[in-house]
């Protein structure tokens, strides 16, 4: 008897475990799972972005969802194939809801799955006007005084926020409000964007002068426009500044520069917030039923409380506010905190001519940037990708069928190899006093990034520096104070300095909420990021995806968008159709709301 295709295994599987589903037999649908298995799901089934870990808790979701959700047409996606590999069976998926079309991803081990994706891919009745139904654009035939798109434009700029209230505000026009921005553009959702910056882009451009882009170009394409050909792999910050306030004039957005948001209040009654913003030197108060703080993951600067402060007569800066080296040239320069911001500042201020000194307090992990690419990255974003035929979407979506869960796993081995390359190189910096890590299970940069977002750098030449002790380094020493004119370690060390800059990173996304709303809102929603991986600042219990991001808070109407341009790109589309649906009137119960165990 001749074997059977994967594909034929795979539609076989999925026309079992759609009838399961439709049937409403929720213990068949869930004896198709292995004992270890993971639905992750991105809106479809829970109006949330939840993975369901083991047999017991796809139960649980069924229960509370499948009546509800009636999903039908399980079948692998159209042109595509299933492939074999060390055991596991894997096929891009595609499935109908009662209001979505879905899409997604299995994997099966000896016949059951393993791990599953659904994502939503468009609300029936929604979809966004693309391809075959693109906008005509020309209005062909004739009328008297009808209006150019231009006209049209201006007229809409002239209404909303004025006499019509948008939908959603989205506060923070960096690349999350401006990508978010994007799709709800698609999807007919009346948005505004303000932004207190003079220009879209302007949070890139006001970083310090030597930043470019630590990840490669195929990773941080924006939503619709991807990046010519011939973009730098690593784009300079104003370069992408431009591209940003580019996009936002191309993509259609009603984008407020200029323009700060105040204060925001939720009326439970009305269902609608009321937000204070001041635009040109006056406020104007605008009523939108949702509100998205896109402020920046990266936005609240942590500034250390160090004795002396106010004593010490040089400068202090946030690294956020540093400017780059041009004023210091021959000035003493301390850089306290040792990760991606530090070793830039201290690189470019060496280039410069300071004499900088780094301060390390506790262990960094480092990956060269060339081996993070070919090692960490090449498979799903590269050229070679590309030319294989990888799509940014099927990376981002191979990217997220991977539960956090055991996300680790796949990282540790990834980790080893790039350890094993440049061992020489990590000798090196160890000799020079660095301190290094690997994350707490050795599993690398993503894992950090996904956990607490801070700890690492990718190194782009600062640590030849270090190694060769053009850059200063004081290692597993804190500060003791700040004196009139120097930095005193704790090991009694006295760092002269004219400059201290705190590269200290940043603080909670809900406390943007603090200072918008109030405390109390703020302590409702709690920490923002991290997974609940009981790792050093991301404390547990377990939360399986990422606190409070592009998903529904505890406090009705409030959403958090940002992250790196990936996940920016990615998580907007889930963010765009969750409120696109509650605009519609579509009933979205929210499974598995996320409790709250940390305020900030
Ligand atoms: C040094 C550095 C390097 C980075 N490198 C990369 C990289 O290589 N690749 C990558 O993908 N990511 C990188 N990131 C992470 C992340 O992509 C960036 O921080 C990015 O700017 C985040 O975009 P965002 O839109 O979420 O936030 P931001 O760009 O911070 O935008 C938030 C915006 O909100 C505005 N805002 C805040 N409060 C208000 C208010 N009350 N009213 C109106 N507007 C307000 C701010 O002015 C700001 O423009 C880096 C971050 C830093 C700090």
């Amino acid at each position: 008897m001749l074997d059977k295709t994967p594909s034929t295994k795979v539609t076989e599987f999925l026309d079992k475990f759609g009838s399961a589903l439709e049937a409403g037999d929720i213990e068949a649908a869930v004896n198709c799972f292995q004992a270890d298995c993971y639905w992750r799901d991105l809106v479809t089934f829970t109006w949330n972005l939840k993975t369901m870990e083991g047999q017991d808790q796809i139960r649980e979701m069924l229960k509370a969802t499948l009546a509800k959700t009636k999903p039908t047409g399980w079948k692998i996606a159209e042109g595509e194939e299933a492939a074999e590999d060390g055991g596991v069976t894997t096929a891009w998926i595609e499935f109908e809801t009662e209001i979505a079309r879905g899409f997604g991803m299995i994997r099966l081990k000896d016949g059951l799955i393993w791990t599953l994706l659904t994502t939503m891919a468009e609300i029936k009745g929604h979809e966004e006007k693309a391809g075959f139904t693109r906008p005509l654009g020309a209005k062909h035939g004739h009328g008297r005084d009808r209006k150019t798109w231009r006209e049209e434009r201006e007229d809409e700029m002239a209404e909303l926020g004025h006499s019509r209230q948008p939908y959603t505000l989205i506060i923070g026009g960096g690349q999350g409000g401006i990508a978010l921005a994007a799709r709800l553009r698609q999807l007919d959702v009346p948005t505004i964007v303000v932004e207190r910056n003079e220009r879209a882009g302007d949070s890139w451009r006001k970083r310090y002068k030597s930043l470019c882009l630590h990840d490669p170009v195929w990773y941080d394409h924006l939503p619709y426009i991807d990046f010519p050909k011939n973009w730098p792999v690593f784009a300079p910050k104003d370069k992408i500044g431009d591209w940003l306030e580019m996009y936002t004039k191309v993509m259609e957005l009603n984008y407020w520069s200029a323009t700060t948001a105040k204060k925001a209040s939720y009326d439970e009654a009305a269902k609608e917030w009321t937000v204070v913003v001041e635009r040109d030197g006056k406020e104007i108060t605008l009523k939108p039923k949702q509100l998205v703080l896109a402020t920046g993951m990266s936005g609240k600067a942590n500034w250390p409380t160090i004795k002396g402060q106010d004593v010490f007569k040089g400068e202090q800066q946030h690294s956020s506010t540093h400017p780059g080296p041009d004023k210091y040239r021959g000035k003493k320069v301390v850089v306290i905190g040792s990760n991606n911001s530090a070793h830039d500042i201290c690189a470019a201020l060496w280039e410069g001519g300071a004499d900088v000194t780094m301060v390390q307090r506790s262990s960094t992990h480092i990956v060269r940037s060339d081996t993070l690419m070919d090692i960490g990255l090449s498979a799903l974003y590269s050229e070679q990708a590309v030319e294989s035929g990888m799509t940014t979407r099927k990376a981002d979506l191979i990217f997220a069928s991977l539960p956090y869960r055991i996300l680790h796993e796949f990282q540790i081995p990834l980790y080893d190899q790039m350890r094993e390359r440049d061992k020489d190189f990590y000798a090196a910096l160890e000799k020079a006093g660095f301190m290094l890590d690997w994350g707490e299970d050795n599993s690398g940069l993503f894992m950090k990034y996904l956990r607490r977002g801070s700890g690492y750098y990718i190194d782009v030449g600062a640590c030849d520096l270090v190694i060769d002790g053009s850059i200063k380094l004081k290692s597993g020493v804190d500060v003791q104070e700040l004196t009139k004119d120097g930095v005193l370690l704790k090991d009694g060390t006295l760092l002269p300095a004219d400059l201290v800059i705190y590269a200290t990173g940043y603080g909670s996304m809900n406390g943007w909420a603090a200072d918008l709303i109030s405390r109390e809102v703020a302590d409702k929603v709690g920490k923002c990021w991290g997974l609940g991986s009981d790792t050093i600042k991301d404390p547990g219990p377990w939360e399986g995806e990422q606190r409070n991001m592009w998903k529904p808070t505890q406090q009705e109407a409030l959403w958090f968008h940002g992250g790196n341009l990936h996940q920016s790109r990615h998580y907007s589309q889930y963010l765009a159709l969750q409120l696109k649906a509650r605009m519609e009137g579509i009933d979205t119960p929210v499974y598995g709301l996320q409790e709250v165990h940390h305020r900030g």
